[in-house]
């Protein structure tokens, strides 16, 4: 399909293919650290592994980097797995860095054999005083040329839960005056005596650091390509001296670095959308405006959309933003040819066609597609919508006192009720604040069953007959933020729009209430909607603005 990924990581894999570097075969992997809810950024990476690998027919594991035991649950896994699945990919295995415990601590033993590893007896503070500056060389640890026994003692101490945190850590020997900094004896383990891992509970009191543990991790499984985002170059060398270290023989996996995508108006590090739940900003990590897969899927998103929009943002090898619109603009492409079209008023007041008696309905057979549209095969093309003497329209169609070129209802003005015939205003009534509370209006009658096409009416309206219509809330959604890049800000809090949020209380046409709840409808000059699935019931219908239209009044 056209949301495949074509890239430069999809011309280097290519390549390697081509070249029969690893015998033809290609491994990727996801590695998320299960310490949040994934968010827009994790599903680019997740389209990017799981979609690479998969043009070339080979392998993609979802791997759980879960080396941190005091941030990570089990929540936060399953949530992950699924938003994988969800996007419409399957894992070829589900494993977690935790299943290489042991072995990890096998090739550190190696390494401290060999002379590449020490035990360091200095505090993390003096670890970090001593590791000198870009310009200026680091300093070697008092401990750094320990014997290699009294480092194996140590270090099974520490395994064992026998020093306390912080006491020591195991470092790998490298250079303290290496120009990149990361390669100043980094650090591979620490102890975390007292935490409980939750899924090796306490079997372990030391746990490896990131780069000790992702390269080791990919060798393991065979991963070929290993790709990460642009922050983590500089953690390259160091990715592959481990795997020189360990004895891994070329062919290898190899670190290949992209940007990480920023959205223009959002937040995407799980430690900042965090914030937002925990502050009660957004109702919860399934909220609709949070750029969380739980929110996408309660808004009405689907992830044809998502893997749409990750392939359109595409994958580059510098930072740059990517416009919220370009967002919108999958959402309403997916949508588009998938919604039937519905009308519903979301702000309403009553228009009485003066003409039609109480009690008489007029029934119209309205056509659920507009005519670009190729609608799904067994979509049914037309729905009965009823008319009568009062209906709804939207408080925003009419004006008292219309300005220029106001294309809808105004006094002795003519416009289209959608689907129905051409009314005329005659009058309204206001209530002692000046507020409308009711329009007069006549039909001509005979522009039902004839196209008003050619007739001089300003514009169309959508409205719903008043006795039938079904009673339903509405929330329509803006951009959370008002900023348009809130993490560059000192505090992100501060750019939060106020009305992101705006509830309404409104009618829709009653052809939805034979609907399956899950239907993305178009309503007619507002927006994609769909049923809140929480909080809709066939009594107490709750509607989810998905996206509005582009030149959608309602914003
Ligand atoms: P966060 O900062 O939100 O915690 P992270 O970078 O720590 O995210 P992890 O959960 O540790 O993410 O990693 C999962 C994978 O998703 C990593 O390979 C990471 O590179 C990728 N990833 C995370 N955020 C983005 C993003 N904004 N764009 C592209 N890829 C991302
Ligand atoms: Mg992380
Ligand atoms: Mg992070």
């Amino acid at each position: 399909s056209d949301s495949r990924p074509d890239n430069f990581l999809r011309d280097i894999i290519a390549r390697d293919v081509e070249a029969g570097t690893h015998a033809g075969r290609v491994a990727m992997r996801f590695p998320p650290e299960p310490n949040g809810y994934p968010h827009l950024g994790h599903a680019q990476s997740i389209w990017l592994n799981f979609g690479l690998s998969g043009q070339f027919g080979g392998k993609c594991n979802l791997r759980f980097d879960d080396t941190n035991p005091e941030t990570e649950n089990e929540e936060f896994a399953r949530a992950l797995e699924d938003a994988v699945r969800w996007l419409g990919y399957e894992p070829t295995a589900v494993v977690y860095a935790s299943d290489y415990f042991d072995q990890m601590y096998a090739w550190a033993q190696d390494l401290v054999r060999k002379g590449l590893a020490y035990v360091d007896s200095q505090s993390e503070d003096e670890i970090r005083a001593m590791r000198g500056t870009v310009t200026e060389a680091g300093t070697n640890s008092p401990f750094r040329d320990r014997a290699p026994e009294e480092s194996l003692r140590l270090l099974e101490e520490m395994r064992r839960g026998e020093h306390p945190d912080g006491s020591h850590v195991l470092r790998a020997k490298i250079d303290m005056a290496h120009p990149n900094m990361k390669m100043r004896d980094p650090l591979m383990y620490r102890i975390r005596r007292d935490a409980h891992h939750y899924r090796t509970g306490t079997d372990w009191a030391i746990y490896p650091l990131y780069d000790w543990a992702h390269g080791q991790g990919d060798a393991i499984e065979g991963i070929t390509h290993s790709v990460c985002t642009l922050e983590f170059d500089v953690n390259r060398p160091l990715y592959d001296w481990y795997l020189d270290a360990i004895g891994i023989p070329e062919p290898r996996n190899h670190q290949y670095e992209f940007a990480r995508l920023n959205v223009e108006a959002t937040v995407m590090s799980k430690r900042k959308l965090r914030r937002l739940v925990e502050d009660g900003v957004v109702a919860g990590w399934d909220d609709p405006r949070m750029p969380t897969i739980a929110g996408f899927r309660r808004r009405g998103i689907r992830p044809e959309a998502i893997r749409h929009f990750a392939s359109l943002a595409g994958v580059s090898k510098v930072n740059g933003r990517t416009d919220l619109a370009l967002l919108e603009h999958a959402i309403r492409d997916d949508l588009n040819s998938i919604a039937p079209r519905v009308m519903a008023v979301t702000d309403p007041v009553r228009l009485v066609i003066e003409n039609m008696a109480s009690g008489e309905t007029k029934t119209l057979d309205a056509p659920y597609w507009p005519d670009d549209v190729t609608p799904p095969e067994a979509a049914p093309k037309t729905r009965p919508v009823p008319l009568a003497r009062e209906v709804w329209i939207e408080r925003a169609d009419f004006s008292a006192d219309p300005p220029k070129g106001w294309r809808r209802l105004a006094p002795d003005a003519e416009v289209w009720l959608r689907h129905g015939c051409v009314v005329k205003c005659t009058g309204f009534e206001t209530d002692d604040a000046g507020e409308i509370t009711e329009i007069r209006a006549t039909a001509d009658l005979d522009t039902f069953e004839n196209d008003p096409v050619g007739r001089k009416v300003r514009g169309a309206i959508h409205w719903v007959a008043a006795e039938t219509a079904l009673p339903a809330t509405f929330r329509l959604y803006d951009r959370l933020f008002s900023h348009p890049a809130p993490d560059e800000l000192e505090d992100f809090m501060t750019a939060v729009n106020p009305d992101s949020l705006v509830t309404r209380k409104g009618w829709i046409e009653p052809s939805v209430a034979g609907d399956p709840a899950d239907t993305r409808y178009q309503f007619e000059r507002t927006g994609f909607f769909w049923q809140d699935p929480e909080d809709s019931a066939s009594g107490d219908l709750v509607f989810n603005q998905i996206v509005s239209l582009k030149d959608g009044w309602a914003r």
